[in-house]
């Protein structure tokens, strides 16, 4: 194997590891300038970036590399001013085999390409966006709007769980309007909309800021879950909600869950939430995860068994982002061994997404998880406190410490601050009652265990 090739399938297992900012910023610019026996050495363009890789991702570098290259024992990294000529020089040796069109050749080390004028990213388009009955409201709806924006739903407002694709349709809007319109779009993650609200409150520059918002024709706020317990902001979103509304500008929302279960969700914004155009995205079934699949795997020019895609869409049924990983891994296997993958390699190679023997969790992670999820201080779970807002999610922390952990009703009464343990098993059973009863509160459960065990 040349030094290329190795780095690029290093590369090309890193990317499942790190986040694609991290990635793109800190590994993507580099290169093996060097590589003996059992040593190589790394380039990158500066004394920050050596810094901090070797500081931050010296660890996982060195254990992608060893899986690959297992007798190297040793990375070096060094400064290459002229990385980035240097990389034109010396253009990359593709390893691809030849039924791979050059196209395909590296789609997923794709710039963070955000469009600065609207901050979407280009690569969300309702072309490769999958339509199956799970997601077909959602869809629809959003395409609807995409059509005639500020004048079908207003807002419309797509909920459902991590990695089912609330984003990519939310940016498929934006980037299907931009396309056809001369309108003016912004999408926002409702994180950084708190950011700038609050930011914005501190240097007194508020009005100017709500102007800005006042001026756009299409407002995409995502993830508005975050503005839980945030009343300045709600407050503000208000007056932004209202302007743009009244003039029908269209607004595009989306959220992890309801609008009724975002808690500390000032009620004058939940009924305008609730006031358009509420379509969710539930899970995928079978067919739909294969199909799926399927697209994705055209889309990179990858021929794969039936076989292995009926694996993956048997046992990764949650979350459309760890199907694209798997055909990604699939992909990074054959381009390095330039041949087909057999069903006993996939099994290896999926270990740690499918079928892993589910992450042990603590206290602690329960804690944190429910504490995060209702926007309460941790210590409120443990208040003296009956309010509604700490009740509920104090019971949902002890049904899943008995859950999850096993521990017993005595065990949990006494983390709670000495309660009696009837009191435990009166708050389990109501609440695995009501997860067989109502669907919404089944969701809020498994969006809780999806926190627990995620990281
Ligand atoms: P969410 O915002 O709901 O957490 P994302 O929109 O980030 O999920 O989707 C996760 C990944 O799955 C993205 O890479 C996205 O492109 C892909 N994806 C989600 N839904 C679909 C779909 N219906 N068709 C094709 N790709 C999808
Ligand atoms: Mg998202």
């Amino acid at each position: 194997m040349t030094k290329e090739e190795l780095w690029e399938s290093v590369l090309a297992q890193l990317q499942f590891k790190v986040s694609k900012p991290n990635f793109a910023t800190w590994l993507k610019n580099t290169r093996i300038v060097e590589k003996e026996k059992n040593k190589t050495s790394v380039a990158v363009p500066n004394t920050f970036s050596r810094e901090w890789l070797s500081k931050k991702y010296h660890h996982l570098i060195f254990e992608v590399l060893r899986e690959v290259a297992p007798q190297i024992k040793k990375i070096e990294y060094v400064i290459h001013k002229d990385l980035s000529s240097f990389q034109k020089a010396t253009p990359k040796k593709t390893t691809a085999p030849k039924s791979i069109p050059s196209k395909t050749e590296q789609p997923s080390f794709e710039e963070l390409s955000v469009n600065p004028r609207n901050n979407l990213n280009p690569r969300y388009t309702f072309k490769d966006f999958v339509v199956a009955p799970f997601n077909e409201l959602a869809q629809a709806s959003a395409w609807a709007v995409a059509k005639n924006p500020g004048h079908v739903y207003n807002p419309l407002l797509v909920y459902g769980g991590v990695g089912l694709g609330k984003t990519h349709l939310l940016q498929s809007v934006g980037n299907e309007i931009d396309q056809h319109s001369n309108l003016k779009i912004e999408y926002l993650p409702a994180g950084k909309l708190v950011s700038s609200i609050v930011a914005s409150i501190r240097n007194a520059s508020i009005e100017e800021l709500k102007h800005r918002f006042y001026d756009l024709d299409v407002l995409i706020i995502d993830d508005v879950q975050f503005l839980a317990g945030k009343e300045k902001t709600q407050e503000e979103f208000f007056h932004i909600f209202n302007n743009l509304y009244e003039k029908n500008k269209q607004i595009i929302l989306s959220s992890d869950r309801p609008p009724s279960a975002i808690a500390t969700l000032e009620k004058r914004l939940r009924s305008r939430f609730e006031g358009g155009m509420v379509a969710d995205i539930s899970q995928p079934d079978y067919e739909s995860r294969l199909a799926i699949l399927e697209a994705k795997a055209q889309e990179l020019n990858l021929e794969i068994a039936e076989e292995i895609l009926s694996y993956i869409a048997n046992n990764i049924q949650h979350n459309i982002r760890e199907l694209e990983g798997a055909i990604n891994r699939i992909r990074a296997y054959q381009r390095l061994h330039e041949k087909e993958i057999n069903l006993d390699r996939v099994r290896i190679l999926l270990k740690d997404l499918i079928g892993a023997p589910r992450k042990a969790t603590t206290p602690q992670k329960i804690f944190t998880s429910v504490a995060s999820f209702y926007n309460l201080n941790q210590q409120d779970l443990f208040s003296a406190t009956r309010k509604k807002e700490v009740a509920w999610p104090r019971q949902v922390a002890m049904y899943l410490l008995r859950k999850e952990l096993r521990k017993s009703f005595p065990n949990i009464g006494s983390i709670f601050g000495g309660k009696d343990h009837t009191t435990v098993l009166y708050a389990f059973n109501k609440i695995e009652k009501q997860i067989e009863s109502d669907e919404q509160i089944a969701g809020e459960i498994h969006l809780i265990r999806q926190r627990i065990y995620s990281e």
